[in-house]
């Protein structure tokens, strides 16, 4: 049984759909469990709808815009059965109409949860549609039953032995069908909450799928060739990883690699369950392959920029050394607010971090510092890894631009700089 992951650009349309379907058709015949997110960049939307809704402000314009998008790729689907073919999209689209309605729950988290996971039950509802008509032996999953999880909305840890019973369930499917169609990122608590597992959380749902139902290998199946060297956004001359070990792509991930979501590996690595990513435009291309095996993991060096980042400097005052029980402290604020430290460096009366700029958890992070520190920050920066560097690879890297922080290993190589102006 092998697992795939279909992206928001990998069913983005009509086409691409149709795209999705001619790729499952090359494969015709095995088992295959069909992670697939939300279309295009209606997360986005939905969360400007949740915006919007905590605000006090109008979503009504916003839905009827998201609901024609879904309405005209089942337009360009089914021709002159779309309207028999969008009744789930519809049920599911009155459904949240009417969760938007209700009086806002005390979690602002637990409310975009409920909310944004629609995008993947929309999203899925029309793929499972398209394919069943297209004649492929395909049964549906709905994620909240079998990814099980804590009630840390928006970034929640999965219950492996919970989601352990659910993908029981999965696998029972596979006895009269094919293929099984399930949403990427979202999951349900005890209480049965919708959940979501973090931005960009579908590659980590076709790892947990792979870990649980002992898959053979997983494929990404992406917009560009495989695993690059760097991001085309803002390196040019990129070069595709053949080959990499787990352990390279964690760390290419936690530098900010944006190809696969950080958590996606552990799974993966923890089952020896290779991961291919793949062209959905080239399909029949090999692509790259994270495994076990780090011989070729040097060969290449790789480059990575982390966008929109903030250096904060905490500063105690009382005039205090930044010491162990400041250090848990700060720390300890960071864990509650779901701040995530990309880069950390420390000197007497000075601890500084460097994390996304996020406005929700960063002013929640500096209210709860303010009794006890002053703090400065900058921001629009941008955060720069070169792993497996050259001097003359490090040159290039930060021609032209202020550097605010750099750190070092034999490795790995990181620089906070300010990027220029254009
Ligand atoms: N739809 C979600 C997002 O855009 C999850 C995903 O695509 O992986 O973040
Ligand atoms: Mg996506």
């Amino acid at each position: 049984m092998k697992v795939f992951k279909f992206g928001g650009a990998s069913v983005k349309d009509a086409a691409a759909v149709k795209n999705v379907a001619s790729i499952l058709d090359k494969f015709a015949g095995e088992k295959i469990v069909v992670v697939v997110s939300a279309m295009g960049k209606v997360t986005n939307a939905l969360e400007e709808i949740h915006r919007n809704r905590i605000k006090g402000e109008k979503t009504s314009d916003l839905i009827k815009t998201l609901k024609q998008y879904h309405d005209t790729i089942a337009k360009e689907l089914f021709g002159d059965n779309a309207q028999n073919r969008l009744h789930r999209v519809h049920a599911l689209f009155e459904e949240m109409n009417e969760k938007i309605g209700y009086p806002r729950s005390t979690n602002e988290d637990a409310d975009y949860d409920a909310i944004v996971s629609y995008g993947e039950l929309f999203s899925t509802a029309l793929v499972h549609e398209y394919l069943s008509a297209e004649g492929f032996n395909v049964a549906f999953a709905d994620a909240r039953q079998i990814i099980r999880t804590d009630n840390r909305f928006r970034d929640a840890r999965v219950d492996w032995g919970k989601s352990g019973m659910g993908a029981e369930q999965l696998k029972a499917k596979f006895e009269k069908h094919d293929l099984i169609i399930i949403q990427g990122f979202i999951g349900s608590d005890a209480m049965g909450a919708p959940t979501t597992l973090g931005r960009e959380g579908s590659d980590f749902t076709a790892a947990i799928l792979a870990y649980l139902l002992h898959a053979e290998n997983v494929t990404i199946w992406k917009d560009v060739p495989g695993m690059l060297n760097a991001d085309p956004k803002w390196f040019a001359d990129t070069i595709k990883l053949d080959k990499i070990s787990f352990k390279e792509a964690i760390e290419l991930a936690y530098y900010g690699a944006s190809v696969i979501h950080p958590k996606t590996i552990k799974p993966l690595q923890n089952k020896n369950i290779p991961l291919f990513i793949k062209s959905f435009i080239h399909p029949e291309a090999i692509g790259s392959v994270i495994q076990e095996d780090d011989t070729f993991d040097h060969l290449v060096p790789s480059f990575i920029c982390k966008a929109n980042q903030l250096l904060l400097s905490i500063i105690p005052k009382d005039f205090s050394f930044v010491v162990e029980d400041n250090l848990r402290e700060i720390f300890d604020f960071l864990s509650q607010t779901g701040i995530r430290i990309h880069l950390m460096e420390n000197s007497a009366l000075n601890f500084s971090i460097c994390i996304d700029k996020d406005d929700h958890k960063f002013n929640r992070l500096l209210d709860l510092l303010k009794p006890k520190y002053n703090f400065r920050f900058n921001e629009n920066l941008h955060l720069l890894t070169a792993r497996h560097y050259t001097e003359e690879n490090i040159k290039m890297l930060i021609k032209d631009k202020e550097v605010l922080l750099e750190q070092r290993n034999r490795q790995t190589i990181r620089f906070v700089v300010r990027p220029v102006a254009v």
